[in-house]
């Protein structure tokens, strides 16, 4: 509020400052020097257009003593303007004085940090550095499709699969897939999507894989987990891009018929997020294999929390390697290397199992004691000794789009689809609940966020599908996409009340809800990818100018540096007041009068998202100009730019997946929420970076440029919520595209089929639950305190027919079976396990 007072006042002072030098003529001359500041011209157009308009100024504006030293300050200004056109002048006179002082504020980087920032491409992450997206970059991607084969996969094998999951049996009974489950896993190619066919994979498309591993989370949260971990980082994609010839012939079909099972060590008990630490080592030396004395390594880790090692047949893994005694010729501390270890190779300690939050997927410790491999056991052979590092940060970025987001998406998919068949079904004050404000506000964020996730995770994909290895974008969905799981987790939690607590064969919910912090921990653990990994990476990788200034400032070659800086400097220059003027007008207006790649409702968020970005940009360099490698360690500022990014960036996929969808009315509110949604947070994270910006009164500027009316996006509504939910505890078309590939066919009592056919009779039958309440309960006919006995009273008093009696019977046994939860003897719930294998436990 103070902030849009204080834009105010300096609004009209300066119309007032304005008037006394010149009137109309000076509003006019500004408002072409602000608009061709806006349209981001060229320095040397920019100096022409300004000369014109500054003479026509002096001729043509008001004379008087104000309006003449104003006139002068500005042919300064021009004059200074022409001199910086002047390459070889200001090369002398700023670009290196500047650079010296650059080389000095340029944080050191290690190779390790180098090769992160270098690796995958960008993509539309790099559209919303600029201030100005260009959307057709985005909206002429083609929408995302299933091949034949790949639909036939998942209408064929995939449900047949979902078909033999029992998860109760899974996660209690026998704390592991039952051997039939396994042996169709292995069978049927579902650790094998990434693998090419010449190898006998399955070789899906990154959107085809995605569905697999939605429709399996959907049913099962272990088998999701199981199936995401072959085809994610690990063993058969780093030899799919690293590999020799002859490790691809001989793994890749063996993991592509499930002969091998592969798992991916990285992580230990001294190095979690800082995975680069890892103190394991393998020393170069000389020992036996196969009879023969030859090179290789001698191999000491230590790993745990390794998904699918207690069963691997073989591990990947990460170490750092030395060569001591130069046996290769070069360096001593060659750096993070991987290699492939059979199981049974001597010194090898696997098998033991953790039991991760109740979830019992495959996952366990490792530990190698001088575990001697030939060099040719490294992942490439040995030319790749030391590139580990590289190799697993370049083809991270596609895993981490695919593995966590479509598995969290699938869990939602199915509460939401749950959750608004139940809110509807489950009666108290003898409404559903899913007709109380306070309930419909949840259920539509539930709707809200899972179409965002869905969005995000369906769009990204069919960008890597086009050939795009979004590193940025990976670390946003993984983040954002797993917390957003977080919260629908929650809300469906909460609208089942006694129901999603009570373990057993009936509960759908529960372990969806416990396997939350292992999305949450995995492949980059959320506090660090949203406090160093997102805005950390993303300022640099994306920015159109960063990357380029420092690679110039550390150019060798010091004149090709100097002049490549000078442009990227200028140029930049340039950039960020360009962003500043769009930024404050386009707040000023609203985004009213910005341009709008397509028409009709959605248009305006479209309009919104470019403000956002050119506030965004600005706000970046000013805030690299003032911290510069300081930003770095102010965790809160990077998270806060990187969550502003992120909304940006998922409030985009939500507009493409509504073109994808063909435009779909009916989710018109669903796209409105999650937009809305989106721009608020993007706005309240952006207003507490300005907050917690450390330079007070830059921050000052920085609030007028950005926030000149003060904050004006709202969260959704209490309406909007109300529509929403509707979407989905209704049978609908938008309910059908949220529940699309997950899991709900009939078959085998699906919890989720099930509560579609009661949601389905809910609405047939309402009316006569209407007949009976206002003819029957309010005229005293009927007294009956549940509806099995209001049904018999009904059908006594003539209210109701034989058939319709028997309808809500058959509707009443059907709810009924949904809301009951199990109960057990109490020996059957006792841990079976033996006092030996307790106290190890506890030793461990
Ligand atoms: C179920 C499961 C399966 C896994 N599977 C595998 C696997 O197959 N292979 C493998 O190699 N690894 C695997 N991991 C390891 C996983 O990648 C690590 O758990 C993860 O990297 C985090 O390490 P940590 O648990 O030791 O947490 P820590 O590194 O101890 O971190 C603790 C907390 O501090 C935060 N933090 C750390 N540094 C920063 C920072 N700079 N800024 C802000 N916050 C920070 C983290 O975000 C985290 O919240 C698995 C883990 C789990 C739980």
């Amino acid at each position: 509020m103070l902030a849009a007072i204080l834009s105010l006042v300096v609004i009209v002072a300066a119309l007032y400052a304005l008037t006394q030098v010149g009137g109309v003529i000076a509003l006019l001359f500004v408002a072409a020097v602000l608009f061709l500041a806006y349209r981001r011209l060229s320095l040397r157009a920019f100096t022409a257009t300004f000369t014109v308009l500054l003479t026509a100024y002096t001729l043509l504006g008001a004379g008087g003593t104000a309006a003449f030293t104003w006139k002068m300050v500005l042919w300064a200004l021009l004059a200074g303007l022409w001199l910086l056109n002047v390459r070889p002048l200001r090369k002398v006179l700023i670009t290196r004085p500047f650079l010296r002082t650059y080389l000095k504020l340029l944080p050191r980087m290690s190779q390790t940090e180098k090769e992160a920032l270098e690796a995958g491409t960008v993509w539309w992450d790099g559209e919303l550095f600029t201030g100005a997206p260009r959307w057709q970059k985005l909206l002429a991607a083609r929408p995302p499709q299933l091949s034949a084969a790949e639909a036939a996969f998942l209408e064929g094998p995939c449900e047949e699969l979902c078909g033999m999951l029992d998860d109760w049996d899974i996660t209690h009974e026998r704390a592991d897939l039952p051997p039939q489950v396994w042996e169709f896993l292995k069978s049927r190619g579902f650790f094998a999507m990434i693998i090419p066919k010449q190898y006998g994979g399955l070789e899906f498309s990154a959107y085809a894989h995605s569905c697999v591993l939605v429709k399996i989370a959907s049913r099962s949260a272990t088998a999701a987990s199981t199936v995401a971990v072959p085809n994610s980082l690990g063993p058969a994609e780093l030899l799919l891009h690293y590999g020799t010839e002859q490790q691809k012939d001989y793994y890749l079909p063996r993991l592509a018929r499930g002969e091998e099972v592969p798992c991916f060590a990285l992580t230990g008990p001294r190095a979690g997020s800082d995975a680069a630490a890892i103190p394991d080592t393998g020393i170069v030396t000389r020992g036996m294999w196969g009879g023969n004395e030859v090179l290789g390594l001698r191999l000491n880790f230590s790993k745990r929390y390794i998904t699918l090692a207690p069963i691997a047949t073989v591990i990947g893994l990460a170490f750092r390697m030395f060569d001591p005694e130069r046996l290769l010729g070069g360096q001593s501390d060659l750096g993070i290397t991987c290699a492939l270890v059979p199981r049974h190779t001597p010194g090898v300690s696997i098998g033991r199992r953790h039991f991760p939050i109740n979830i019992p997927f495959q996952n366990g410790p490792l530990q190698g004691k001088d575990v001697f491999v030939p060099l040719d056991f490294i992942i490439g052979g040995p030319a790749m000794a030391g590139n580990g590092w590289r190799m697993l940060v370049e083809q991270l970025s596609v895993g981490r789009c695919i593995s966590l987001p479509s598995n969290t998406t699938g869990g939602c998919k199915a509460a939401v689809w749950a959750t608004g068949a139940y809110a509807r079904i489950r009666t108290q004050f003898n409404l559903p609940v899913g007709r109380f404000e306070g309930v419909e506000t949840v259920i539509a964020r539930m709707v809200g966020l899972t179409y965002t996730m869905d969005a995000a995770r369906s769009v990204t994909a069919g960008a890597i599908d086009g050939g795009e290895k979004p590193s940025v974008p990976s670390a946003m969905l993984k983040y954002h996409v797993t917390e957003m799981g977080r919260q629908v987790a929650n809300d469906a939690m909460d609208i089942h009340g006694g129901k999603g607590i009570m373990l057993g064969p009936n509960n759908y919910l529960g372990r969806g809800y416990e396997i939350v912090p292992v999305a949450i921990t995995v492949e980059g653990a959320n506090l660090l990818t949203r406090n160093l990994i997102i805005f950390g990476q993303g300022a640099i990788r994306c920015h159109p100018f960063v990357l380029r200034e420092m690679s110039a400032a550390r150019n060798p070659d010091r004149v090709a540096g100097v002049d490549e800086f000078d442009r990227a400097l200028f140029a930049h220059v340039g950039f960020t007041i360009s962003n500043a003027v769009r930024s404050f007008i386009m707040a000023l207006t609203h985004a009213r009068f910005t341009r709008a790649p397509v028409q009709g409702p959605t248009a305006r968020y479209y309009q919104h998202v470019v403000r956002f970005s050119a506030s965004f940009a600005f706000a970046v360099d000013v805030a690299m100009l003032a911290l510069g490698g300081y930003l770095k360690k102010k965790e809160g500022l990077s998270a806060r730019l990187g969550d502003v990014l992120s909304c940006m960036y998922l409030a985009s996929m939500v507009l493409k997946h509504h073109e994808n969808q063909g435009r779909q009315q009916e989710d018109l509110p669903v796209i409105e929420w999650a937009c809305r949604n989106l721009l608020y947070h993007a706005q309240e994270q952006l207003h507490g970076f300005l907050r917690n910006f450390p330079n007070r009164p830059l921050a000052g500027v920085m609030r007028a440029l950005i926030f000149p009316r003060g904050r004006i996006y709202s969260a959704p509504g209490d309406r909007l919520g109300r529509t929403v939910a509707a979407l989905v505890t209704n049978p609908s078309e938008t309910r059908e595209r949220l529940g699309a590939y997950a899991y709900r066919s009939p078959a085998g009592a699906n919890p989720l089929a099930r509560l579609q056919e009661a949601l389905l009779l809910a609405v047939q039958l309402e009316p006569l639950e209407k007949r009976i309440r206002v003819e029957g309960v309010k005229t005293g006919r009927v007294s009956a305190l549940d509806l099995p006995g209001r049904i018999q009273q009904a059908l006594a008093a003539g209210l109701i027919s034989e058939t319709e009696a028997a309808a809500l019977r058959d509707y009443d046994r059907k709810v009924m079976d949904i809301i009951n939860v199990d109960d057990f003897e109490p020996h059957e719930l006792a841990a079976q396990l033996q006092p030996a294998a307790r106290s190890s436990a506890r030793i461990a």
